[in-house]
């Protein structure tokens, strides 16, 4: 592997999206890293918009972001003593999956980490073959994605062991998508490799892949329907609609989860590991058709 971080430190001045120090209310470190995708490619066209270039001012930053190939390499933009503003409006959960307040949220809260990746297929972004299909959080929008490249997967670990090198208290679970805190407003980052990325990063072969098992409605309300709740007749038909909502809603009451009708990790982790408790192979009965 051969590639190099780029030094792009963002001053500390007003006018600047950086907040220096992380706050008390975090305990003066962050709780956890949020990844991203920029919907762009070009990691220069990011440098721009994501104030890398110290004479730009800008109102958003992260603290890395990683380019499509070793060529480009990883930009850093923000010490990791320090807070980037990394996700900004429609904040609802924060980094365990509990309810977000100012003093919590993302940006003050969490390491932001953009990738270079285009997102879900769009006019002008025309799906390529190996494009990952996966919902989105209110499970009714199937998105094509475009993967993450070898050699930015292996920059995108790097990364991570950067930053748990540094704060070493952040655990696997504490990785979350912008989507996943900002719930209905944000899609980065369906579709996103977690479990190899957090193998990677920890070393732990072990960490289960709570994740692409519900990448897709079908597997989400198979889900639901195993662990007991009714959604009517029609069961995993794919059409995530008002009994899946209703009993997904209900899921999260019985389990002490944020209740709002959107599917994140946190949902993830919570059924996949209700699925476990109750002698249930989460894949098995996500990929079983009941119709
Ligand atoms: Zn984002």
């Amino acid at each position: 592997m051969s590639f190099q971080f780029n030094e792009h430190l963002i001053p500390l001045n007003k006018g600047h999206a950086v907040g220096p120090g992380w706050t008390s209310a975090t305990g003066h470190r962050p709780r956890g890293v949020t990844w991203h995708w920029t919907a762009l490619r070009s990691l220069n066209d990011c440098r721009g918009i994501l104030g890398g270039y110290a004479t730009i001012t800008s109102k958003v930053s992260s603290h890395y972001c990683v380019g499509q190939a070793y060529t480009d390499g990883v930009d850093r933009y923000v010490s990791l003593e320090n807070r980037s503003w990394h996700a900004g409006i429609g904040q609802k959960i924060r980094w365990d999956g509990k309810a977000s307040t100012n003093k919590t949220k993302g940006t003050r809260a969490c390491i932001g980490i953009e990738t270079c990746n285009v997102g879900y297929e769009r006019p002008g972004h025309p799906a390529g073959g190996d494009w990952i299909e996966a919902v989105n959080t209110d499970s009714k929008w199937i998105m094509k994605i475009e993967p993450w490249p070898e050699e930015q997967f292996n920059m995108m670990v790097a990364v991570g062991k950067e930053i748990i090198d540094r704060w070493p208290h952040i655990e696997w679970r504490d990785h979350h998508g912008h989507h996943d805190i900002c719930p209905g407003y944000k899609q980065d980052v369906a579709g996103f490799p977690f479990a190899r990325l957090l193998r990677g990063i920890y070393g732990d072969p072990n960490i289960p892949d709570i994740w692409s098992p519900f990448w897709m409605p079908k597997a989400r309300q198979r889900a639901l329907i195993a662990l007991g709740y009714d959604l009517g007749p029609t069961q995993d038909d794919g059409d995530f609609g008002n009994l899946s909502s209703r009993a997904l809603l209900a899921f999260q009451k019985d389990n002490d989860s944020y209740v709002i009708p959107h599917w994140t990790t946190f949902t993830c982790d919570k059924i996949f590991h209700r699925l476990t408790d109750e002698g249930l192979d989460p894949i098995t009965v996500s990929q079983t058709p009941l119709n």
